[in-house]
């Protein structure tokens, strides 16, 4: 590994200040960024520690409704946060759904939103890799690339976002909130990851040194809670990144779908908001013929990037089922295997 620097800042005006320097990463749990310069892939002339900056370990719930999830908060302590599991029942299946105790234990809320993408030839320095050496070209193209993106991506990249945790953000538009040499902005977290286009190393919209402080759920999306679910499929159930996720809410009035919230997860490169899905629902009748449509509508763009044409109608099916299941209702507890498509909340299969 090559030497760094080590800086531990009290501030966070310290740390944006820190993280200035060329070279420079921020540092929280570290359980992605260590492995990465473990393997050379990256090797960032300073870390800047955040995990002792004050007051961003705080989850909040505000007097208009929202909830602001300070970015230091774990995985787990955000999962089984009573309050907020009960209020956003499909991020913390969600959460639940992702790597495995240890991590969760560890992982911070802001260090999930900048996780880097689990394409194994990023992971390898000897491959050709335009997100870790622009230009390099991309080894994935007429690789191995059963698990890469169906939407969105570009001769550059194929690569897919792995977060689980995004995906009902996403779609129940969270707000970023980021600190900066320039004072603070907010950025809807649908927004906040790109599509790779020409530039595949970057993976978000954020500047140079900022570092992100916090995420907001905005009162409304709270309304979502009956009927909220994350729907996850992977290789083994016990520890996997996803093959295709969809995390999927409706709000009911009378026997129709108000309005419904939809987003996929391991299909793009980003965490990715199926609009045209949830315009295909509103006003519509639950039922199979209705969810049928919606993952047409979310799927109409999505093409192979390689040997991947399967995830397609896997995209298709998940959506379909993660509809049923939402419009089933949110269960009373946690399901044993989160986001499981083979669980409901008594662990027993269920099928649509
Ligand atoms: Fe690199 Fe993206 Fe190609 Fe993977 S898909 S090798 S991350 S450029």
């Amino acid at each position: 590994m090559k030497t760094f620097e080590y800086i531990r800042p009290a501030t966070i005006a310290e740390a944006i200040a820190a993280a200035a320097h060329p070279g420079a990463s921020y540092l929280a749990a570290g359980t992605n960024i260590v492995d990465l310069m473990k393997g050379n892939v990256l090797r960032p002339g300073r870390l800047v520690d955040v995990t002792r900056l004050p007051g961003l370990d705080s989850i909040d719930h505000l007097d208009d409704g929202a909830v602001r999830i300070g970015a230091l908060v774990s995985n787990a302590d955000l999962a089984y946060d009573t309050e907020f599991a009960r209020r956003f029942p499909s991020v913390a299946e969600a959460l639940l759904s992702g790597a495995s105790a240890q991590l969760r234990n560890a992982a911070t809320v802001g260090g999930n939103l900048l996780q880097r993408t689990r394409c194994a030839y990023f992971y390898d320095p000897a491959s050709a890799c335009n997100k870790r050496s622009p230009g390099a070209g991309c080894d994935a193209h007429g690789g191995e690339n059963r698990q890469h993106a169906i939407l969105g991506w570009s001769e550059a990249c194929i690569a897919t976002q792995p977060s689980d945790f995004c995906v009902p953000l996403a779609a129940l538009g969270a707000i970023v909130e980021i600190e900066g040499a320039n004072g603070r902005r907010e950025v809807p977290l649908e927004a906040l990851h790109r599509l790779p286009e020409q530039s595949p190393e970057r993976d978000t919209v954020l500047e140079p040194g900022e570092l992100i402080v916090a995420v907001r759920l905005p009162a409304e999306a709270a309304a979502f809670a009956p009927h909220a679910r994350y729907l996850k499929v992977r290789d083994r159930t016990s520890y996997a990144f996803a093959i295709v996720s969809a995390a999927a809410h409706l709000r009911m009035d009378g026997g129709r779908i108000a309005e419904a919230r939809i987003a996929l997860g391991g299909v793009a490169h980003k965490p990715w908001r199926a609009f045209e899905a949830e315009a295909a629902l509103a006003g519509a009748t639950p039922g199979r013929d209705a969810y049928t449509r919606a993952a047409e509508a979310a799927l109409a763009a999505a093409r192979p990037s390689g040997d991947n044409a399967f995830k397609i109608e896997l995209a298709r099916r998940i959506i379909v089922r993660a509809l049923a299941l939402a419009a089933a209702g949110t269960p009373d507890r946690m399901p044993a295997l989160p986001a499981s498509p083979f669980a409901i909340s008594t662990g027993a299969s269920v099928h649509v």
